[in-house]
């Protein structure tokens, strides 16, 4: 009688253990999506400083406000009001 209680605590702890376990990692695994969220945007918000003085990533025009799209490498690129219609055609996200 004692051995099967001795059983049950030891699964017990062992369900206790899995379920910590399991816990544990979804909190991580919730706690890296901001981050990544996070890593794109710097890039954009140290090039969106000084927005005049770029040229343009495409045509290499110093054409005034430039603005930003990411692409489907993840790279940014700030495109000119003319190159604009080229990164809509191409489905590229504004930042
Ligand atoms: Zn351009």
């Amino acid at each position: 009688m004692r051995y099967i209680v001795f059983l049950m605590i030891l699964l017990a702890v062992a369900v206790i253990y899995a379920i910590i376990r399991v816990l544990s990692i979804r909190k991580t695994k919730k706690g890296n999506i901001p981050k990544n969220n996070v890593i794109p945007l710097d890039p954009h918000r140290k090039s969106r400083k000084s927005t005049d003085e770029q040229p343009c990533s495409s045509c290499k025009k110093k054409n005034g406000k430039l603005i930003f799209y990411a692409q489907d490498d993840g790279s940014i690129v700030g495109l000119c009001k003319d190159c604009q219609a080229k990164a809509k055609k191409r489905d590229m996200l504004p930042l």
